[in-house]
């Protein structure tokens, strides 16, 4: 059923704010675009779908790239606009604009490719892979296409001294005045929630632990209610620990048995070695018959999506090689299954701590 907060989910689809920010992410777009081409002789000829086309961007690279038709899907009224664009590009008898959810649309086929722009903040915000998957079990022929195939969910301890110098400690000197009182406020404020920011490969404490890797062929919608996982890391150096950051990536897998499938999760390579710099390098990937990479990474080009951080109140003193260790669940909201529960434990030196916290 359509809810309210989908009604304000898609509502907040229909600015043009929101599609500028993506497009003008060129990492985002122009990997998409490689990848489309990349796929081209499994496209051209074949009928494709496009799970939330937002303005029709990738459902015109798909016709560019020869698809016989293009169900263009979206929910928000700027599937009023996607449709113009294609008129006005002379591609209306091969895109099919459809002003619904993908969930209750009809076609009169099942479609060769599923192609969604679905990722949100931490991967899951947003909860949009269930509607990928709904299309999935609904449209997609054996043997079916999906862009991106994978992806991966990642999280790292951080130190970021900065950005609490800046929000908290400023405080204790204010033009000369003693302001710690409003320390506790500080606190709360700037750190209750996760944070959208961007940080770079100098505040990961060390390598990444994956938190859940999505294959988007055979994923179920169960598997996404909570995620849940262990994690241990061992500090690289002696610092501050001010929280964990999170970011992913997707890949660009062909099908099963295609000459383009390749299912090593590239994006795994590198993380039992110990230089974090080596397996950035090992992530760049000039084969092009391997599979694209889209990285959020933070030692990776920076994209719209940044990293998230989830920040301590107060930081944590850690040695060289210390362990930190604990476990986190991310839950879909039980009042709004868009909202997303965070539930972190985590524990180093012998002293542990759980921080809650909701992404809305
Ligand atoms: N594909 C576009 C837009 C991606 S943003 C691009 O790459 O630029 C995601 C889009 O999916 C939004 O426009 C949103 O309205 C749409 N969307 C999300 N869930 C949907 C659903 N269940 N049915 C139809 N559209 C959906």
């Amino acid at each position: 059923p359509c809810t309210d907060f989908d009604m304000a989910y898609f509502h907040s689809y229909a600015h043009v704010g929101i599609h500028e920010e993506m497009i003008k992410d060129r990492v985002r777009t122009e990997t998409y675009r490689a990848a489309i081409f990349q796929h081209q002789s499994f496209i051209e000829g074949k009928v494709v779908m496009d799970v939330g086309c937002g303005t029709g961007i990738l459902s015109i690279f798909c016709a560019q790239a020869g698809a016989k038709r293009v169900y263009a899907v979206d929910a928000s009224d700027i599937a009023v606009q996607a449709s113009e664009v294609v008129k006005a590009n002379n591609l209306d008898e091969k895109v099919i604009v459809l002003h619904g959810r993908v969930e209750d649309v009809e076609i009169e086929e099942e479609v060769d490719v599923i192609i969604s722009e679905w990722m949100g903040y931490m991967l899951l915000y947003e909860s949009m892979l269930g509607s990928v998957i709904t299309a999935r079990d609904r449209w997609l022929k054996r043997g079916g296409l999906i862009l991106p195939s994978n992806a991966t969910l990642y999280m790292a301890p951080i130190t970021h001294p900065d950005r609490y110098r800046d929000s908290i400690e400023f405080w204790r000197n204010v033009y000369g005045i003693d302001m710690s009182a409003m320390l506790q406020l500080a606190k709360q404020c700037a750190f209750e929630e996760p944070c959208v920011e961007t940080i770079t490969g100098e505040n990961v404490l060390t390598w990444p632990h994956v938190v859940k890797h999505v294959d988007c062929y055979t994923i179920q919608l169960h598997e996404l209610e909570s995620v849940s996982t262990r994690y241990k890391f061992q500090s690289m150096m002696r610092a501050p620990l001010h929280g964990f950051a999170f970011w992913f990536d997707v890949e660009f897998n062909g099908p099963a048995n295609s000459p383009t499938n390749n299912h090593t999760p590239s994006s795994l390579i590198g993380t039992s070695n110990n230089n974090p710099m080596d397996g950035i390098l090992k992530k760049k990937r000039p084969n092009p018959n391997e599979a694209l990479l889209l990285s959020t990474a933070p030692e990776d080009p920076p994209t719209h999506w940044q990293q998230t951080l989830i920040y301590f109140y107060d930081p944590v003193e850690v040695e060289q090689d210390q362990i930190i260790e604990g476990s986190l669940t991310l839950s879909q909201s039980k009042e709004n299954r868009r909202f997303m529960n965070i539930h972190l434990e985590y524990s180093s030196g012998g002293r542990s701590y759980v921080k809650e916290s909701v992404m809305r």
